[in-house]
């Protein structure tokens, strides 16, 4: 097992891409092998040491973000020791990286969906926040691929649990160890909403057991190894940015793109008039007067191209877009390169944050599908009111976008919380989450307090003191320390 206690190389395990400030920890902990780490949590639970599970770090939510105990760096879990054709599935460490993940996938003619835009998340992570991303229009989260996980509890014991093996219930809710130890999941009563959703813990009356760690934020058991559903590789992918002079005209258009299933679309991305701004510093080459753009992706395998072309000039034309200043990849370089503009986005946001000492507030919200005009128009109306800097971008095609403020002043910071909250109140209003990917970590309480109330919260808490009794994992995410009293 290594032990790392150097202040400098530890410090890189006290950021995520969230900018909170402010974690410490002693010592980062690396064990090799499920015995070392076994012998860790035993020792970690017996003397009631807070242990805060490392992925990739690229986490929006600080839920990485250590304060007091130690860290467990997942990174020595990182072989992918299967991929098949046959049961079209992986089976990876917690600490295979995301990309390694999907060009194991792809040797093989298959698709690993989950797809969050930074490729440097770890399986873990991602299953740890029921992570989604751009293609997740097409393919759903994280959850919906994680066949079986194989993890070590607080106590230190190992568990594995398969999906379908075990439903829970309110009259039978025994979760039944290898050892033969009952522990009894409370199933709170609170209803989560009917979209996808990263805002705490997974729970419905029959539920499967499985799902309950998907989206726990390292707060229930420390996941090792995930096998998780592949699919086929789409054969080839037409990929497009559009630019819009008006924002209404690109809902129009990415309302229409959702409604036509026959198209096999991947992703819908928004980027709001800022966003814009922030893709024109990477590439000169933005269609001046550009105020929107829509990126997407279609899944063209076995479609007549023909056909296809003749559609979208009339649909990019229809919503009072330019086919001159429509960008269209025509090999694959051109849509590596569309993907790393979409990604540059989020990245420059971060870059802008770091060089403050404040802290971005990012939204997270989704809304059902009806909904999201009202929502989307709320923003925009909030934001002619209230002068502060601002980038939208995010998922569309989910009615999931980023909203995220930028202060630059002490009362900037004072505004942005508030409008922050005005916004997940809304979303709230409107049937929404207040997460629906990243997950509520140390910087989202209020939001998820606000969704569920303190009754929801309470079992929540409840949930995590029947799995975790010393409360030693995850201290700080999805409730506040105080809650665990
Ligand atoms: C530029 C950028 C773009 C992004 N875009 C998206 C996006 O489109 N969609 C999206 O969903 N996310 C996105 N994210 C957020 C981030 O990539 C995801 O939240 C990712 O799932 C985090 O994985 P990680 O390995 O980095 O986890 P970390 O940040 O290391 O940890 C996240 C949480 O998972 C827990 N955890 C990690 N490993 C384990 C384990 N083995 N067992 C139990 N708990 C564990 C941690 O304790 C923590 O609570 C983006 C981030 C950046 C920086």
């Amino acid at each position: 097992m290594l032990i790392k206690t150097d202040k400098d190389t530890i410090q890189s395990y006290l950021e995520d891409s969230s900018n909170l400030k402010g974690g410490y920890v002693e010592k980062v902990v690396i064990p090799g092998n499920i015995a070392e780490l076994v012998s860790f949590m035993k020792e970690a639970n017996a003397k009631k040491i807070p242990v805060t599970i490392s992925g990739g770090g690229t986490g929006t939510t600080g839920s990485r973000i250590p304060f007091g105990g130690t860290v467990l760096s997942m990174e020595k879990f990182d072989k992918i020791s299967e991929v098949s054709g046959k049961s079209m599935s992986a089976v990876a460490g917690a600490g295979v990286l995301v990309e390694d993940l999907k060009a194991a996938a792809e040797k093989k003619g298959l698709f690993y969906t989950s797809h969050p835009t930074e490729k440097t998340a770890a399986v873990g992570g991602t299953v740890a926040t029921n992570a989604s991303g751009s293609r997740s229009f097409r393919y759903g989260p994280t959850r919906k691929y994680v066949r079986r996980l194989k993890m070590v509890l607080a106590c230190g014991e190992v568990v594995e649990i398969a999906r379908g093996q075990r439903h829970l219930t309110r009259a039978d809710p025994a979760f039944k160890l290898p050892g033969g130890r009952e522990i009894i999941i409370p199933i709170p009563a609170y209803k989560m909403p009917d979209i996808k959703s990263s805002a705490g813990y997974f729970a419905k009356d029959g539920m499967d057991m499985i799902d309950l760690f998907i989206g726990q934020e390292g707060t229930l058991s420390v996941i090792t190894e995930v096998e998780m559903g592949l699919v086929d590789r789409p054969v080839s992918i037409f990929s497009c940015f559009v630019f819009f002079k008006n924002e209404g005209d690109s809902w129009d258009f990415a309302e229409e793109l959702k409604k036509t299933e026959a198209l096999n679309i991947l992703s819908v991305e928004y980027f709001d008039h800022n966003a814009v701004r922030l893709l024109a510093v990477k590439n000169k080459n933005i269609p001046e007067g550009a105020n929107a753009a829509i990126f997407f992706e279609q899944d063209t395998s076995g479609k007549n191209t023909d056909a296809l072309i003749g559609y979208w000039e009339k649909m990019i034309c229809d919503h009072n877009a330019s086919l001159d200043t429509t960008w269209v990849a025509m090999n694959e370089r051109d849509a590596a390169l569309f993907t790393q503009l979409r990604y540059s986005v989020p990245e420059a946001v971060n870059d802008i944050i770091r060089r403050t000492s404040y802290r971005k507030f990012s939204t997270d919200i989704a809304v059902p599908g009806d909904k999201f005009r009202e929502m989307v128009s709320f923003y925009v109306d909030t934001f002619k009111k209230e002068k502060l800097e601002h980038v939208i971008f995010g998922h569309i095609g989910e009615n999931h976008l980023h909203v995220n403020i930028l202060p630059g002043s002490d009362d900037e910071m004072r505004r942005a919380q508030e409008l922050s909250l005005l916004f997940v109140r809304k979303g709230i209003s409107l049937g929404g989450t207040v997460s629906a990917e990243h997950g509520i970590g140390k910087l989202k309480h209020a939001y998820l307090e606000e969704m569920y109330g303190t009754g929801g919260v309470r079992e929540m808490v409840k949930i995590k003191k029947a799995l975790d009794p010393n409360c030693i994992l995850g201290v700080g995410n999805i409730f506040p320390k105080e809650n665990l009293i």
